[in-house]
């Protein structure tokens, strides 16, 4: 196995460290990589302030899982797990010992590679590790990186590789944290990094949660959900929108409730319980059993409580998953943006998506048979208030008919 390890103090993670790390997994063909945050880095003193070492690893965590390989790239507690400063020698030590047959390589831009030499026990880093180095910014002097490899080489008899990047992103995290204490920033940053920052009031950034503007909300609830889930929410809230827009809906009341709409889907069924407690969400049997059907309810009591969204839109995130009898406008748009939004690909999708444009019950409708249809197919319980939106949908369009 080849491993790539990417230490720093990642205060916070931003673009120019998933840019190379990414290149350095294609050019390296590493099998892995993982980043590692430094609890005590040796060489700098993190600023007064800085978020808790975990809130770092949380947000290290985010940036990795942005890059959408989450069995290739990934974060580590290594450092933050060992008591006393973060010496890279050590980690590569441990790494070893984890992983006898692994070729490891450690990764750093410029500024650490050009100081390679004073670090701690550099020989013993040079034993274990190949070391990969890319210029930080356009500036870099590649002819520098040579020289350095060069000596390396000769005085520790290292390996080395000279990364060019396909693109540089000139930025530090310093220049970072300055950049979001004056409200700017925000593009070097996955969408789920600067939700963590928000929600967690980190770098002098801070908004009222219940009153937060639309790309906020966005990153927030990014930094709720697994990166892969990202694609579907921006689809529902885009579908939210056109059919809130089509059938005369609050077009931003469908847009904050696609947006918001799964943000406790990751939980484990003990943080779903605990949210049903500490919102009094009673459950009958077959929730008690289904956790898939309760990240609509707690998910809608989060956005109520959190982020302060209406009784219209709590509504229409609470019923996303079953429907139900008398469903509003805004929770039938909900549901079926949420069935047939752009990136919902099964046999059926084209007539829904025709069909919602066309006439909103009868998609719905369409809708909960499907659902009926692939419980019954996979030997699973219906929900009741799946059945009852059924039925009621069934005797509005009989009543409909002349
Ligand atoms: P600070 O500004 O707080 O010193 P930093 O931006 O240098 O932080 P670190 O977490 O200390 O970030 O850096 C970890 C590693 O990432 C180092 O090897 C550093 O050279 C590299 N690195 C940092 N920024 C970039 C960037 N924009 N492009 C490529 N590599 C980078």
């Amino acid at each position: 196995m080849k491993l790539g390890i990417y230490g720093g103090t990642f205060n916070p993670p931003h673009l120019g460290h998933l840019t190379s790390a990414r290149a350095a997994l294609d050019i390296l063909e590493l099998d892995r990589l993982q980043f590692v945050p430094a609890a005590t880095p040796p060489h700098k003193t993190l600023p007064a302030g800085s978020p808790t070492p975990q809130q770092r690893l949380d947000m290290v965590e985010l940036a990795a899982d942005s890059l959408l390989l989450p069995d290739r790239i990934g974060a580590s507690d290594l450092e933050l797990s060992r008591p006393g400063k973060s010496y890279t020698a050590d980690t590569l030590e441990q790494l070893h010992a984890r992983y006898p047959d692994a070729e490891l390589w450690l990764m750093m831009g410029t500024d650490m590679f050009l100081t390679l030499h004073n670090w701690r026990e550099p020989e013993c880093i040079t034993r274990l590790a190949g070391v990969c180095t890319f210029a930080r910014t356009q500036s870099d002097s590649g002819e520098a990186l040579q020289i350095q490899a060069e000596y390396l080489q000769k005085t520790f008899g290292a390996k080395t590789c000279v990364l060019q990047l396909p693109q540089i992103v000139d930025v530090s995290s310093t220049q970072l944290r300055q950049m979001l204490e004056r409200g700017e920033g925000q593009e070097y940053l996955p969408p789920a990094v600067y939700g963590y920052i928000i929600r967690h009031g980190l770098y002098g950034v801070h908004y009222d949660l219940k009153r937060l503007p639309d790309r906020e909300l966005r990153a927030c609830a990014c930094s709720m959900i697994r990166a892969k889930r990202i694609a579907h929410i921006r689809g529902t809230e885009e579908e939210a929108v056109r059919l809130a827009h089509r059938w005369g809906a609050d077009e931003e009341k469908a847009r904050r409730a696609g947006i918001l709409h799964d943000i406790t889907k990751y939980l484990e069924m003990d943080e779903q319980l605990q949210l049903c407690r500490k919102y009094g969400i009673v459950l009958d049997d077959l929730e008690q059993r289904a956790v898939k059907l309760l990240h609509s309810k707690t998910g809608a009591c989060v956005a109520r409580d959190v982020y302060g969204v209406s009784d219209d839109i709590y509504s229409a995130i609470f019923w996303h998953t079953t429907g139900k009898a008398d469903m509003t406008l805004l929770e039938k748009i909900l549901y079926i943006a949420d069935y047939m939004e752009p990136t919902r690909d099964f046999p059926g999708v084209e007539r829904l998506r025709k069909l919602a444009y066309e006439d909103l019950d009868q998609a719905v409708l369409a809708g909960c048979e499907m659902s009926i249809q692939e419980m019954a197919d996979r030997g699973l319980p219906v929900h009741s208030n799946t059945l009852q939106a059924r039925d009621w949908l069934r005797s509005k369009s009989s009543r409909k008919e002349p």
